[in-house]
């Protein structure tokens, strides 16, 4: 039997373009808590946790950093993405849908999220777009702000549900931005870096993943090269 293997999904920028939803929900919740107005260009926000990004906010605005503040900030920030989502000009990514269709149709093929959106958040997002059902579980920034440690959770997780441990060898990381590469690195994966979030290939390039794609759009190439067959 074919040995299983784990593919852990960043979300935004890699499956989906949100038309910048999130960040407008960011900063409708900074003004609405807090009558501030940013467009919040200063803050680090791709490949970064939610909860990360709203410390930082919060640290810029000399407001306590506090679990509490921070889980009422993200609140906010939740139940304006739901107002966001359909108001913006969003998308799936190019194939992505196509990609993760033929995927699902392999048995040893385990497809789960590794991402720094809050579960809420991811779960919102992926609904909208209409492929939460297609992942088995993640790792989200619920189980730590640092994204550099997500990976972990995402092994544990998959050691719970399937019974065996997916080492490093066994699990590939896609992503848009070099955290994400840093986060597969941490664990050992293989790297997969796509070019449709904010990094050009140049620049993720310098990161050294073990793969690059402009994008995902030609699916039997992308398959093919990167070994996820479906027999
Ligand atoms: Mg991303």
């Amino acid at each position: 039997m074919q040995k299983r293997r784990l593919l852990l999904f960043d979300i935004d920028g890699t499956l989906i373009n949100s038309g910048g939803a999130g960040v407008h929900a960011l900063q409708v919740a900074l003004f609405e808590r807090y009558g501030i107005k940013d467009d919040l260009r200063d803050i680090e926000i791709a490949g970064r946790t939610d909860s990360g990004i709203v410390l930082q906010i919060l640290q810029k605005y000399g407001t306590a950093p506090t679990d509490e503040n921070v889980s009422a900030f993200l609140n906010d920030y939740i139940r304006l993405l739901a107002l966001a989502l359909p108001e913006r000009n969003g998308r799936l990514l190019p194939g992505i849908l196509e990609l993760l269709k033929r995927l699902k149709e392999s048995p040893h093929l385990v497809l789960a999220l590794l991402t720094g959106n809050i579960a809420r958040g991811a779960e919102m997002k992926l609904k909208h777009y209409g492929i939460w059902d297609f992942f088995e579980f993640g790792a989200f920034a619920d189980d730590d702000r640092d994204r550099a440690l997500l990976g972990g959770f995402a092994q544990a997780r998959a050691l719970a549900k399937h019974g065996r441990e997916f080492l490093g060898a066994d699990i590939d990381v896609i992503g848009d931005t070099p955290h994400d590469i840093a986060c597969g690195k941490g664990i050992n994966a293989r790297t997969i870096a796509v070019a449709t979030g904010s990094c050009s290939r140049e620049q993720l390039a310098k990161h050294q993943p073990d793969f690059i794609f402009d994008d995902l759009s030609q699916v039997d190439a992308v398959m093919q090269q990167l070994g996820w067959r479906c027999d």
